[in-house]
This record gives structure tokens, sequence and C-alpha cells, in this order.
């Protein structure tokens, strides 16, 4: 039988154990508490995308017998006009994006630079590739130290950074971006799936020109409303495009995707009410909540619940109709956080409720 040295390879100690780990169903919640409720656990934009990605949609529907091609170029395009004439990718989602990266470059043993807690994505790739994973943890107050990242990645291939960072919603300021990107010597990806909330870094892809170590990657899952149609991207050096290209799967993108994507990016105006809402009420929430929040530009909030753990307030909010995500999976991170999404205005409203509900009860 082959089986057990097939196993024996696939729990080889690099190649990690965790995997990602699933917000809890939406569905089965809704069943055991016999009421909707709101989801507010994956970061995702309450409304759905504009109104012009469902026509775009609809009359894409007859060209999903060709593979995509032109529509990925178009997509580009349309970044280009948007950001700046610089080499864009277009993955399956961000993630997408992050796995190519790490195909291109990293060898087995290679060693790859994180800052706990962040998102798991990085580690769970970078292990299925067998490279090395060095982690450097955020400062107390969730700030990155620049010299304990540049001392770290030291003959590292890969850096990631994440800003605003997932879980904390915290931001990295221009300076220490800058000052990481010039004293290392391998590739520092800029993960910025949530840039468009922040007023830090409001044109990130201006340090493109000053870089050429630089990765930016961007996703239209969040702001843009596109998480179930899988598209992301990022800006890459010129000269590292080849080589992405000849790493990636051909057809990373559908059809139906690529051009959803192109409708979204052109609407601004929504995105920019999308925007307004989101800051608008995580503002609010943040001055208004019973519990502590760490200071957030992103669109969602991390929230002190101690004594409790994650894992039992996520239980709490959920017996009163809110989704939201335990944080006590995030390696670096102490198990009393949970991370809630900004919904609608229905949904931040009774998220104070529950948070002052919760609140109460902590006390008793
Ligand atoms: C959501 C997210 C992504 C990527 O999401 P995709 O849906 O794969 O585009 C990347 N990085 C962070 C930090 C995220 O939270």
């Amino acid at each position: 039988m082959k089986r057990d040295t097939l196993l024996r390879a696939l729990y080889a100690p690099n190649r990690g154990s965790g995997g990602y780990a699933f917000a809890q169903s939406p569905e089965e919640l809704e069943k055991s508490f016999g009421k909707p409720v709101a989801r507010l656990a994956s970061n995702e934009n309450p409304f759905g995308p504009s109104p012009a990605v469902f026509d775009a949609l609809k009359h894409s529907l007859s060209d999903v017998h060709r593979y995509p091609d032109q529509e990925v170029k178009q997509f580009q395009n349309a970044l280009r006009s948007l950001y700046g004439s610089y080499s864009f990718v277009i993955g399956a989602g961000m993630d997408g994006v992050i796995e190519t990266v790490i195909r291109v470059i990293i060898e087995p043993g290679d060693k790859v630079v994180i800052i706990e807690p962040t998102f798991s994505f990085y580690k769970i790739a970078t292990e299925a590739y067998h490279g090395s994973v060095c982690s450097v943890s955020l400062r107390d107050d969730f700030s990155v130290d620049p010299e304990a990242v540049i001392q770290a990645s030291q003959g590292a291939k890969l850096t990631f950074l994440c800003t605003p960072n997932n879980p904390t919603g915290t931001t990295i300021s221009q300076e220490t971006i800058e000052k990481i990107a010039e004293s290392i010597d391998g590739l520092l990806f800029l993960d910025n799936a949530y840039g468009e909330f922040s007023e830090v870094l409001l044109t990130p892809f201006d340090l493109m020109k000053k870089y050429d170590n630089l990765v930016i990657g961007r996703t239209m899952s969040k702001l843009y409303g596109l998480a179930g149609l899988r598209i992301g991207y990022a800006a890459v050096p010129d000269w590292f495009l080849p080589f992405y290209e000849k790493a990636a799967t051909p057809f990373a993108v559908p059809v139906l995707s690529a051009r959803a994507a192109i409708a979204a990016l052109l609407d601004q105006k929504y995105a920019q009410e999308v925007r307004t809402h989101i800051m608008r009420w995580r503002d609010y929430i943040m001055q208004e909540s019973p519990l502590s929040i760490v200071p957030s530009s992103s669109n969602f909030c991390l929230i002190d619940i101690s004594p409790k753990t994650g894992e039992e307030a996520a239980q709490f909010f959920a017996e009163r109709g809110i989704l939201v995500r335990s944080c006590d999976s995030f390696s670096g991170l102490e198990p009393h956080y949970i991370r809630v999404s900004i919904g609608r205005d229905m949904e931040c409203e009774r998220l104070l409720e529950v948070l002052h509900a919760y609140a109460e009860d902590i006390k008793r």
C-alpha cells in the first residue's frame, strides 16, 4: 500500500498543521437560533456590489464557454487608469496572488518573515511550499518595530507587511514601510486589502516608483463586495512580472469575475458611498462602545472581550443574532478578542446594543 508513505510526506514537520480557520457558518447559526443573523464575521461589504456589477454579469453569461483573456487585460487597463501605469497581476483573490508570489520565489527551506498576529494565509501558503516561517511580534500596542522586522528579514526572500492589519485594524506608517523596504534584500509584500478604509497611505502605489523590491496587494473582496467572485490584484516590480506570469496558472480568473471587477472599479461613486458609511459607523462604534476597541483604520473592529474568551463571546453574540469572528485562532494574540465587521445601519445598531448587554453581563 502506498498510503502510509504518502501520509508520512504530508505530515512532514514544515508542512504546517493548522490550515485556515473559517468563521462559523451563518446557515447553521440561523438554523440553531431560528432567526436571521447579522453576518459580521468576514469583513465583507454588507450591501453587496454596485448595481453596475449585476448588469455586467448578465451581459457576460453568454461568454462563459470562452477562456478569459481580453477581460483580464481590460481589468489591468482599468487599474492602470485608476492608479497609474504599474505592472498589475490578477489572481483568484489576493490569496491567489500571494500563493503565486510564494510559488515564484520560495524554494524548500527559504525564510519568509511575517509579523503576528496577522492574516493566517501567509503562513499556510509558505508552509505548503516548504518555506520556513520566521515570526516577529507586533509590539503591545500592535505597532510594528521596524528594527525587529529588518533584523528578522536578513537572509529572507520574502517579508509580509499587512496594513491595515487583519485582525488588529491598525496601520503601519509610510515611514516605517519605506524604512523596511529600503533595508531588506528580499521582496516586501505589502498587503493592503483594507487600504481603501484608511486615511494612512492614501496612494500606496506611488511607492512602486521608489522601490524595486515591493509588491502591493489589493482585493475586490472587501470594499467592492466581490468576495464570492474571487478576484484580487497586486502591483509588482516590472522585472518580476515575467517570472510571475511563468509561474501563474494560465487562466486564474473567471470571465465573470473580471467583468464584474471592471464594472465595480468604474463605479467609484458607489465605492465612495460604501466607504463613507463604513468609516462613519466604525468611528461611531469605537466612540460608543462600552468595551475597549483597538483603534481601527479598517472595515472591522478588534474588541477586547476579556475576561471571557473569543469563543465564549462569539457564542454570546450569536445567541443575540450577530455572527462575529472569535480571534482565539490568531497566533500571537491573547485569547480575549473578537473581530466584528461594520454592517448595515440596523446591524450596527444591534451590535451596539449587544455590546452593552455583554458589558453588563461581565460585570455580574
Ligand atoms: C481578505 C484578505 C485578503 C484577501 O482576500 P481575497 O478574498 O483572497 O482577495 C488578503 N489579505 C488580508 C489581510 C485579508 O483580510
